[in-house]
């Protein structure tokens, strides 16, 4: 979710100013993709980590609650194109009723059934339809992902606020008839005053009640138990868990299991690394998604050598290009977007796509063919071979049945090419984008000379 734009404005400004220092690429040994799925799955779906994570939706999707619809459309080509799950956002009753996207969570257990906040169905749907489309993601192997906004809620009823000496709006009756919450429930209250943040002015919950946390994830019929055990869910995008500690995250997934990814909105690599450490958790990152920005938009690929939270730990990094939110931002990926996404499908970590960028504004063949190259290719550890301000060459080293690549993205205005030495002797390559005719052969002493196209990329591998 998006918090206010100053705030972020200020953290977008200190990021931008901390100059990352770390210039080699890491050589660490990869397991391929294992940690990002813990849970063993009975049913027949992908591997979370083995292909590329959907973002099925942006910011303002159409309203009328037809989207879960339109994304069930969808499930069984994103599935033959290499995608193994997919990101719905928050799928419960919001304040907001049937505008809002949902990030203002009022009753956890109306995905569009009761009649409250002006309406029955959510901006996206009915429950009825919302089931039906995971029905269809799970028989086309996908895994589902849900939206989880738990360090805040909207839309309660004003009451005489005891620890506040005011009136506040945290009186909830949800019409599900769960999870029904008072002052006691937020912050301040009789346990302490605040936790690690507060969302806007929105009403912050605290996890630190016994309450909270039997409503949450302990009990049977708690949020994470009927979402899994009911509602199917496969795993986990937590909101804004800059608003709360780490421990929330960790205990939620101790009780329920899954894929469990959190949004730390934070440039510092460093800062990414110790929250998943701490939560036992994958975070989006939000490092690499910054150096990208200052290298394919301010045009200067030497940022790329600076620290992202794939390569501390590429088992833990879920790499995005954009999102619902960065999409609203000054600062984003404009022009340089394909080559972003060559980055992020070459490189480790889980890719995210953004449901736009595929559907709406990329070439879809060659957003394809990135996700190809990404399953069948992107395998082993990596090494940087070339870096200047608009050309970087990097060498994916194979592993866990792939061969690896060689990635050469070009942000100059005419082909490029460079001798570069891969893990190969006497062996045919080609170009798997098509963008280059070569198909040359590497040397006894494995060096060969590649080419890319102005403003474009290739991506070499065993022919
Ligand atoms: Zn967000
Ligand atoms: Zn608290
Ligand atoms: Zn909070």
């Amino acid at each position: 979710m998006k918090i206010k734009t100053f705030f972020y404005g200020l953290l977008t400004i200190t990021f931008l100013f901390i100059s990352c220092s770390k210039d080699e690429v890491l050589d660490v040994a990869e397991p391929e993709a294992v940690d990002l799925q813990e849970e063993a799955s009975s049913k027949a779906l992908k591997q979370i980590g083995s292909g590329v994570m959907m973002q099925a939706f942006y910011w303002d999707v159409p309203a009328g609650g037809t989207w879960w619809n339109v994304v069930k459309g969808k499930v069984g080509s994103w599935s033959n194109a290499g995608i193994d799950a997919i990101w719905l956002p928050p799928v419960s009753k919001g304040h907001g009723g049937a505008t809002t996207m949902g990030y203002d969570p009022f009753d956890f257990y109306d995905f569009g059934e009761y009649n409250q906040m002006g309406t029955t169905e959510t901006r996206f749907g009915s429950r009825s339809e919302l089931t039906s489309l995971i029905t269809a993601a799970h028989n086309n192997s996908l895994s589902v992902i849900a939206d989880i906004v738990i360090n805040h809620n909207s839309g309660g009823d004003s009451e005489a606020n005891i620890f506040t000496n005011s009136n506040t709006y945290t009186d909830y009756n949800p019409q599900s008839g769960l999870f029904e919450r008072t002052q006691y429930d937020f912050h301040p209250n009789d346990y302490h005053n605040n936790d690690s943040g507060v969302f806007g002015g929105f009403a912050d919950i605290c996890h630190h009640k016994s309450y909270v946390q039997d409503w949450l994830w302990k009990r049977s019929n708690s949020v994470a138990k009927y979402y899994k055990n009911t509602m199917k869910f496969d795993g986990w995008r937590f909101d804004y868990v800059k608003g709360f500690e780490p421990w929330v995250v960790k205990d939620w997934k101790n009780a329920v299991g899954g894929f469990t990814v959190g949004e730390y909105w934070d440039g510092n690599a460093g800062t990414l690394d110790s929250w998943s450490q701490q939560a036992e958790a994958n975070v989006f990152d939000f490092a690499c998604f910054y150096r990208m920005v200052d290298a394919f938009e301010g045009n200067d690929l030497n940022k790329l050598s600076g620290d992202m939270m794939w390569k501390r730990n590429g088992m833990r990094a879920v790499t995005f290009v954009s999102n619902h939110d960065t999409e609203r931002e000054n600062t984003k990926i404009l022009n340089g977007k394909m080559l972003a996404y060559a980055y992020i499908l070459t490189h480790e970590g889980y890719p995210t796509i953004f449901y736009r960028d595929y559907e709406d504004w990329l070439d879809k063949n060659k957003m394809n063919n990135l996700i190809w190259i990404h399953n069948n290719l992107a395998g082993g550890n990596t090494t940087n071979l070339w870096t200047d301000n608009d050309e970087y060459i990097a060498r994916r080293n194979g592993g866990g049945g792939k061969n690896g690549l060689v990635v050469y993205i070009n942000n100059s205005n005419s082909w490029q090419e460079r001798w570069i030495q891969t893990n190969w002797s006497n062996n045919k390559i080609k170009d798997y984008t098509g963008h280059s005719g070569w198909e040359p052969t590497t040397q006894g002493d494995k060096w060969v000379k590649i080419q890319a196209p102005p403003k474009g990329y290739s991506v070499w591998s065993l022919k």
